[in-house]
């Protein structure tokens, strides 16, 4: 199931919202992945500003934090839902 969480940056006052994609096969099954391009969408939105470092991995602070269990080979994120504070 992929579930729709809205991460939040209180330094900015910003929000933006992502929806990590399960994974069912390989290394990481069972795991969700958020691709590094919408890491980087993320980032843009919750913060956007060069060289800041007010956020974690996706630009959140405060909120919800997904955990990241890995990278994979195309830098794209691995997360594990199980282990988020949501
Ligand atoms: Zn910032």
């Amino acid at each position: 199931m992929n579930t729709t969480y809205t991460l939040t940056n209180s330094f900015h006052n910003t929000s933006a919202t992502v929806r990590p994609v399960a994974i069912t096969e390989g290394r990481f099954a069972g795991m969700h992945k958020i691709s590094r391009k919408t890491a980087l969408r993320l980032r843009n939105e919750l913060c956007g500003i060069e060289g800041c470092t007010c956020g974690g991995n996706f630009g959140e602070r405060g909120g919800i934090v997904l955990d990241v269990a890995n990278e994979d080979y195309d830098r794209n994120y691995i997360v594990d839902l199980s282990r988020n504070n949501a």
